[in-house]
């Protein structure tokens, strides 16, 4: 894997965070590269690779295969030339605080509960943490606290391969049974784990843990974790947003729940009173036309049936005309019938006959609902009644 200790930062100017490390090309086939010994993490244990370059060439995918390292990179470097690894060490940098992170939650929620890791990984801008048991709201934070005690304890990590008779090779943290050397990362008194990936050299340089959120996982729970530059990345994310709505509800910053929850209830009070001022002009807009026709036939949009309903009853109240109301909505036409002179039921059996309307009622009064369009409908009411009046 070799020695972060070998490294030398260099500050270039299109990428100024890249590691340099020089080494020697042992294969090169079909676009992939082996070397005696490489700066570049290969993926495994819930990390990513971080990416870089040999040379002028890009490196892609670096993975480990029967202990060797295998590096995506098409490129014409021959056998045994030296060549400068380059890799990105903002990347690693923030790998490293993620997965130290995770280090130190894990060995506090173990010490502390009994629970162990059982999943773990550092994606592109979260890291996803499983334990084997369930943690509430109130241990989260206790486990967070805890967690954030120990990066101010500033405690010297390990990360090697110890000696057979070492004790850190006792009871160390693990996910699955290793074979040979086992390389061991050590935060003292807090986690001991088998672990592959890369870790920071003390838990100061974490900076933060933040736990953003946890459901529910299998018999345990999934934590969203953030660590170091992360952390504070989604804290600028959500403080920009908060102003702007804190701005736009005119309200205090830490009380903008408080603000949307009130904007929320005025909305309910105004889509009631909208909805009543509608009613009120759909009123007094048919009675207007009533006023100048024989028979009524009127269609609206939108109506539901509570307001159609309640508009056939005033009008039933201010006028003795027939009464034929419709109104559409998500694909369908309610329709309510009103009469004091003609048998609704025999005119509803003949328009459920024609158009599969489903409804029922009174001689005096039918209701129910069809799947048709308004002129069909109109047309066809404007015949029977024209009929019914000529006979
Ligand atoms: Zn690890």
């Amino acid at each position: 894997m070799g020695n972060e200790d070998d490294m030398t930062i260099k500050l270039y100017e299109d990428n100024p965070y890249l590691v340099e490390n020089k080494a020697i090309v042992v294969s090169n086939e079909n676009g992939i590269i082996v070397l005696d010994r490489t700066p570049f993490f290969a993926k495994g244990g819930g990390q990513e690779a971080e990416g870089g370059f040999i040379d002028e060439y890009e490196v892609g995918a670096v993975y480990e295969k029967d202990g060797i390292v295998y590096h995506e990179c098409v490129s014409d470097l021959k056998v045994n030339q030296e060549v400068t690894c380059k890799i990105n060490f903002e990347k690693r940098y923030d790998h490293m605080q993620q997965h130290t992170g995770e280090h130190i939650l894990s060995g506090v929620v173990e010490n502390k509960y009994g629970y162990k890791n059982v999943g773990f990984h550092i994606a592109e801008h979260s890291m996803r943490v499983d334990y084997n048991g369930y943690l509430n709201e109130e241990q989260l934070l206790a486990v967070e606290k805890k967690a954030n005690d120990v990066i101010r304890q500033n405690i010297a990590i390990y990360q090697g391969y110890p000696d057979g008779d070492d004790a850190r090779l006792e009871g160390f943290r693990f996910k699955k049974e290793i074979e040979g050397d086992i390389r061991i990362v050590d935060i003292e008194g807090v986690d001991c784990c088998a672990c592959c990936g890369t870790h920071l050299k003390s838990t100061a340089e974490v900076g933060m843990i933040k736990i953003i959120s946890s459901t529910k996982y299998k018999n345990g729970v999934r934590l969203n974790v953030l660590c170091g530059d992360r952390a504070l990345d989604y804290y600028n994310v959500i403080l920009k947003q908060s102003n702007v709505l804190s701005q736009l509800l005119s309200s205090n910053i830490l009380e903008l729940a408080d603000g949307v929850n009130q904007l929320t209830q005025k909305k309910i009070l105004l889509e009631k009173e909208v909805s009543s001022l509608k009613e009120e002009l759909l009123y007094f807009k048919v009675k207007e036309l009533v006023k100048s026709q024989e028979e009524a036939i009127f269609s609206f949009e939108n109506i539901d049936n509570k307001s159609l309903k309640k508009m056939s009853l005033m009008l039933r109240e201010h006028c003795d005309k027939d009464i034929f109301l419709f109104s559409e909505l998500d694909g369908r036409l309610s329709y309510i019938f009103l009469s004091n002179s003609r048998n609704l039921q025999e005119l509803n059996e003949e328009f459920k006959r024609d158009f599969g309307a489903k409804g029922g009622g009174s001689t005096k009064s039918v209701s129910g609902s069809v799947v048709s369009d308004v002129d069909t409908i109109t047309k066809w009411m404007h015949d029977r009644i024209y009929k019914s009046h000529v006979t």
